[in-house]
């Protein structure tokens, strides 16, 4: 562990754990953030926390870096974006070891996030140079209009443990070719990935010759968090996490008339209906609900299949879940970590005492598995879709399963919970799929074909609806939320006509001429 450590630049001792312009904070003395391996409950570092006094040192120090760093060209921002993705190359294997140990998902997770954020600077990198705005045709003569992206400012980027380093990266790498420049607050179960994350990007940023792009705010005080999401210095913040404080965040930030994007949590469905490839969805299903053992905001918690396919469907996926290797997420053959922490062990305890309470039948696992380390066995409920407990996000590998009879009736169930963030169908009729995907169909962010609800591409922009946010981040124009809009109009002639043929000050024939906005 202490080579992976010093690869990452982790292993010395350092006075402080938050990183301020240009270099590491040198508090000692305000508590110490945890990390711990939920594998096994051993710690694996302890990281230096923020005083007051350096929070207000990081936010000064990322706003004055935000004056010059916006006159860079936005094109020479990309090239900066390219050689973090460079770095990010060369240090793949041990940032995804580190995610690995740190979060507790299998290697192959650990490295797919890391090859996540490659993505997104490649991404960054094309954007750079396709900021584009629109120009369009005045009815003025001899006038030009166009619009015009600015950057925010300092964007405030508060991400949960869950993905410890592509969700920052999703952010940083498009507001940072955008301009911003980005101060960011780690979930405190995470802290060493953050750091490693920072250690890696500063050092490329500093023989580039632009230091303090990125801030790290290190911390597990609410106290902290809350004033962070208060401070108006902050134009934007990307809010990353559960619903309860998702909308904390976007009362606190709305009230001061900030902008708040917002990725929270999920409910997620797979719609079998009866003509589905049961092995294709079998597959889709079992990766998706038991991935990250379940502690993906896309994860799939409910299966709603046609009533012809349920018993082939859950004897299909009992055999699946059977081989699921549960263990050390390092090991080669194992396909489920564990839980985060205790907390997240006692949810799933309660998530299925409540189900079984409700008439739940278990179809299978349901059991907490000995220490050390917080693991659970992947978990089948048969239930109904109004059960108050299959309306909420349980963030562990339960899956729900119920049956329907018509695509309406299962569009509906898909539909009926208070979250919106990702959906699937698999079918292999034309008609079922295209209603999925009309505005009669699912209405989530996110809905798919013959893919599962989990494993989102970078190029489209990610995000879901109702009390999932609302937010869009990655690709397509996911851009725009982290910049300002400027509606230019250009007079390059001698007259000053007024826009809707207003007459303003030279009344004629005693006509009144209003005023226009
Ligand atoms: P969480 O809501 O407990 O914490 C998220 C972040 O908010 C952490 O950094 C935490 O320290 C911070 N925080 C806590 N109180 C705060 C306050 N008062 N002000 C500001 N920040 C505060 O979430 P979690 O347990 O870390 O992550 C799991 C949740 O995140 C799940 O609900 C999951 O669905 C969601 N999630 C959503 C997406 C998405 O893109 N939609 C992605 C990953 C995770």
């Amino acid at each position: 562990m202490s080579e992976l450590f010093t690869s990452l630049g982790l292993l010395q001792e350092q006075p402080g754990g938050c990183f301020s312009s240009t270099a590491w904070t040198s508090t000692a003395g305000a508590g110490v953030v945890e990390s711990r391996n939920p594998s096994n409950g051993a710690v694996l570092g302890r990281v230096y926390a923020c005083s007051d006094a350096d929070y207000t040192m990081l936010v000064d120090g990322v706003s004055q870096r935000q004056v010059s760093w916006r006159q860079v060209p936005a094109p020479k921002r990309g090239e900066v974006i390219r050689l973090i993705g460079q770095a990010l190359r060369e240090n793949k294997d041990a940032l995804g070891t580190l995610v690995s140990l740190e979060v507790g998902k299998i290697k192959a997770e650990g490295d797919g996030e890391v090859q996540e954020m490659i993505d997104m600077a490649d991404f960054a990198v094309g954007l750079s140079r396709m900021l584009y705005g629109q120009t369009m045709h005045s009815e003025r003569p001899r006038h030009r209009m166009y619009e015009q992206w600015h950057p925010l400012g300092v964007v405030g980027v508060i991400t949960a443990f869950n993905f410890p380093v592509a969700v920052w990266a999703w952010n940083a790498f498009i507001a940072a070719v955008a301009g911003n420049t980005v101060l960011w607050k780690p979930s405190p179960k995470v802290p060493l990935c953050a750091l490693a994350v920072h250690h890696l990007c500063n050092r490329v940023l500093d023989d580039a010759g632009y230091p303090g792009v990125f801030a790290l705010l290190t911390t597990d005080r609410i106290d902290l968090a809350d004033r962070m999401i208060r401070d108006e210095r902050l134009p934007l913040i990307s809010f990353t996490g559960s619903v309860p404080v998702g909308r904390h965040v976007a009362e606190v930030v709305g009230h001061r008339l900030g902008r708040s994007l917002l990725e929270l949590s999920g409910n997620n469905a797979v719609i079998v209906d009866e003509t589905a490839d049961l092995e294709l969805a079998t597959r889709a299903i079992v990766f998706g609900a038991v991935g990250t053992a379940g502690q993906r905001c896309t994860s799939t918690r409910r299966v709603i299949v046609h009533e012809l396919h349920y018993a082939e469907l859950v004897s299909r996926l009992r055999g699946a879940y059977a081989q699921v290797r549960i263990g050390d997420p390092l090991a080669p053959d194992v396909l489920m970590g564990p839980l985060i922490d205790a907390l997240a062990v006692a949810r799933y305890q309660a998530a299925l005492e409540a189900v079984i309470q409700a008439g739940g039948e278990v179809l299978f696992g349901g059991h907490v598995l000995p220490g050390p380390g917080h693991f659970v066995e992947p978990t089948i409920v048969r239930a109904h879709h109004d059960w108050d407990i299959v309306q909420q996000e349980t963030f562990a590998p339960i899956l729900y399963v119920m049956t329907f009879r018509t695509l309406d009736e299962a569009i509906h169930m898909q539909n009926a919970v208070p979250q919106g963030l990702s959906s699937a169908l698999f079918t292999q009729h034309l008609r079922h799929s295209e209603t999925f995907l009309s505005a009669m169909g699912s209405d989530c962010g996110i809905a798919n074909i013959n893919i599962g609800t989990s494993g989102a591409e970078i190029g489209g922009a990610f995000g879901g609806e109702k009390t999932t946010g609302g937010g869009r981040e990655a690709g397509s124009d996911a851009w725009k939320a982290y910049m300002r809009r400027q509606t230019t109009t250009i007079n390059w002639g001698t007259e000053l006509p007024l826009a809707q043929g207003v007459r303003f000050g030279r009344a004629e024939g005693g006509d009144h001429d209003g005023t226009s906005v």
